[in-house]
């Protein structure tokens, strides 16, 4: 009930995907954890607006932002000129990119160029996936999330996984990835930002947020739980 909340805070409709380790995942108990669920709340709490997230498939969040479904969206979600044309972004909140994931056994595969004419996993609708269709002559298998695509390397459907490097080496220090390696890490340069419908009236308020978690301290603090660095 948001019987309780002050009817002059804003409440933000915030879509989440909580298959992506450790930004943002679900509990046993069903509640939504991770590195972004936690600084949402922190940018809500400086820019005093309240937050009700929203799980949603992350192929679905751009389509649900431009039709107004939702107010914001955290998950991980790269900044693209592409995406830009339809949605806007807040000021970019975490440095990342793409890495090559194989079988622990893999001899051949070690870099890009040797990703020619492979079997490779990606997730529909992510930048492994736009990444994956510059590989010659490749055969590209798409999958709704993460723990899928894994799981068709390790049975040896594919022969790699592009997909985002901290999530993947997060499952593999974690021992959520037995068998599996990262061949390449950091192949693109990324930066994650919070989505909004075009233009959204919101962006200021959470641009000052991150603006304020980043010099109070807060987004260190953010860090160290979820990356212990
Ligand atoms: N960063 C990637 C993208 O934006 C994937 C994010 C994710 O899987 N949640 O496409």
């Amino acid at each position: 009930s948001h019987l309780n909340i002050n009817p002059n805070v804003k409440l933000l409709k915030v879509a989440t995907d909580p298959t992506f380790v450790p930004f943002e995942s679900q509990t046993i108990n069903g509640n939504l954890e991770g590195f972004d669920i936690d600084l949402m709340n922190a940018i809500a709490k400086v820019a005093k607006f309240a937050v009700e997230f929203e799980s949603l498939p992350f192929d679905g969040m751009i389509s649900s932002l431009q039709a107004h479904r939702v107010d914001a969206a955290i998950s991980g979600i790269t900044i693209t000129a592409q995406r830009l044309k339809t949605i806007s972004f807040s000021r970019p909140y975490f440095k990342a990119g793409l890495a090559i994931a194989v079988r622990q056994d893999n001899q051949d595969i070690k870099d890009f160029n040797s990703l020619k004419g492979k079997k490779i996993a990606v997730q529909i609708g992510s930048t492994g996936a736009d990444f994956a269709k510059t590989i010659p002559n490749a055969k590209i298998s798409t999958f709704n999330s993460g723990p899928d695509f894994f799981q068709d390397l390790l049975n040896g459907h594919v022969d790699a996984v592009v997909s985002d490097a901290f999530a993947t080496l997060y499952a593999i220090k974690n021992g959520k990835l037995k068998g599996i390696k990262v061949v390449e890490n950091l192949l693109t340069e990324e930066y994650y930002g919070i989505a909004t419908p075009k233009n959204s009236p919101h962006l200021d308020a959470i641009n000052k947020g991150i603006a304020t978690l980043l010099s109070n301290g807060t987004y260190k603090q953010i860090y160290q739980k979820w990356f212990n660095a």
